[in-house]
């Protein structure tokens, strides 16, 4: 490990993690502190790529490709004007001013880079979330979650072994019998209904193009199940209805109150005793904040693993470092904090990036205010369903090709904060024009 300069340096804003929030904040400053020479933006990632979460059941389905989708953080960097390292954030020394990243390997482990000490003068906590699994048996080591395109990769590779095993054993033994595969999606917020409705649709996709000898009213039994008496329990009772409705026609059962007590290499086991039948299960049940928070002294953090911030996004111990997006709690009243969301990772990102200028010029931050725009849940082929902030801010429902445009423009409105209006609308052309390719991907 090494050390990296500790000589008189412009002033350092460290950014980990360049998800909704931390892309969104390193491009703004970056833009308006890129010819400001006491200055410096470095963003920090795990990852090479960026790629818009609320995507990530598109392409675990193989409903789209991820390559088109994806923004590389080390030319998107240059071209925007801050900095970009690769690694996973390990450690934080608050006495030190300086966060660890690990080191980089290749695919069979062998070291590229070593794990480095980075400095910083204000830090920027947008790791964003993790799986929680509740401590359920066998859920982490048997059920499949959907983090990162890594985890829509492996979900949809398991997709295609599972169909091309079917297939295999119908097509040499006629007589054998059918069971459905059945695929459970536990949890039924945003991201376990959406999948449910991206998997339909890939799979009639595949139908479709003649791929597998599945027919996928028969052959596929697909369950999103949730512990709650109602799905989409964060959203009002009128798009939680209409939203089990599409899955009704769709053919995707739902089973409400129902708890999953453990999960088994090929079912899962109900509160009441119940075993399903599993050949994919997947965990969509919850998130908490990633674990390497819990580590950071001086940090306070949640129960569930978020960093207590202030109204105006600081941690409650050290003023220089915030934390915005999904690993952040920030407080609403007394009781409770602003939901995971996407769009909170990016009003908070567009607060900091005016914000974070204020308090390097010594003034007083103002809180920020979240307004809540609504929320979309969108069914691929069957259309959108949600509600949008209607007049003085009252929610309106919304539904059918409307709700489906406005779904859709929620990710363009990401790539033009972060590409601008000329890329982001190259790029949608682009997709506009690959658009009669396979709607299915099988790699
Ligand atoms: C399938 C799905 C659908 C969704 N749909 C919606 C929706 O319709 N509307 C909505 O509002 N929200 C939706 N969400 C939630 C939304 O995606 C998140 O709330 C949002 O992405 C949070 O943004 P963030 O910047 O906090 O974190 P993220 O966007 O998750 O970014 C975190 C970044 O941190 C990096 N990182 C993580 N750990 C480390 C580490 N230790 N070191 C370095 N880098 C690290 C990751 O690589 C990633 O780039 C959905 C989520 C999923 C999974």
């Amino acid at each position: 490990m090494h050390s990296s300069d500790t000589a008189e340096k412009p002033h350092r804003i460290v950014i980990v993690g360049g998800g909704v929030g931390g892309l969104t904040l390193a491009t703004r400053l970056g833009e308006t502190l890129e010819k400001d020479r006491f200055t410096e933006v470095l963003l920090l990632d795990g990852s090479s790529t960026h790629f818009w979460k609320p995507l990530l059941h598109e392409a675990a389905a193989g409903r789209l490709d991820p390559a088109a989708h994806e923004i590389q953080y080390a030319v998107h960097a240059k071209m925007n004007g801050f900095l970009f390292e690769q690694g996973m954030l390990v450690s934080v020394d608050r006495t030190c001013r300086t966060v660890t990243i690990d080191a980089l390997q290749d695919d069979r482990g062998r070291e590229i880079v070593p794990a480095r000490t980075i400095r910083f003068d204000t830090l920027v906590l947008a790791l964003g979330s993790v799986t929680n699994y509740f401590s359920v048996p066998g859920a982490q080591m048997n059920a499949l979650s959907l983090e990162n395109l890594s985890d829509a990769k492996s979900f949809r590779q398991k997709l295609v072994e599972v169909c091309t095993r079917a297939n295999h054993i119908r097509s040499t033994n006629r007589a054998a019998q059918r069971r459905p595969l059945a695929i459970n999606i536990i949890g039924a917020g945003a991201t376990g209904v959406e999948l449910a409705a991206a998997l339909r649709d890939s799979l009639h996709a595949m139908h479709e193009y003649k791929i597998y000898d599945l027919d996928p009213s028969v052959d596929f039994d697909i369950r999103v199940i949730e512990a709650g008496n109602r799905i989409l329990p964060a959203l009002t009772s009128k798009v939680s209805d209409e939203a089990a409705q599409i899955l009704k026609n769709i053919g995707v059962e739902v089973l409400t109150q129902t708890k999953i007590v453990e999960v088994a290499p090929d079912a899962v086991i109900t509160g009441d005793g119940r075993r399903l039948p599993g050949d994919i299960t997947i965990w969509a049940a919850g998130v908490s904040g990633p674990p390497v928070l819990r580590a950071v002294e001086g940090i306070e953090v949640t129960t569930n693993a978020q960093v207590l911030v202030t109204p105006t996004l600081q941690t409650t111990k050290d003023p220089d470092i915030f934390a915005i997006g999904d690993c952040a709690a920030c407080p609403i009243d007394a009781k409770s904090f602003l939901a995971p969301r996407a769009q909170v990772a990016g009003q908070q990102a567009d607060f900091l990036a005016g914000a974070l200028i204020q308090y390097m010029q010594g003034r007083s931050l103002e809180p920020f205010d979240y307004h809540d725009a609504g929320s979309l849940i969108g069914f691929g082929h069957a259309g959108a369903v949600g509600s949008i902030a209607g007049l003085f801010d009252r929610p309106l429902f919304v539904r059918g090709w409307f709700a489906t445009i406005v779904y859709r423009f929620l990710y363009r409105r990401h790539m033009v904060k972060v590409s601008g209006l000329r890329q982001a609308s190259i790029d949608s052309v682009g997709h506009w024009l690959r658009r009669r390719e396979p709607t299915v991907r099988l790699n």
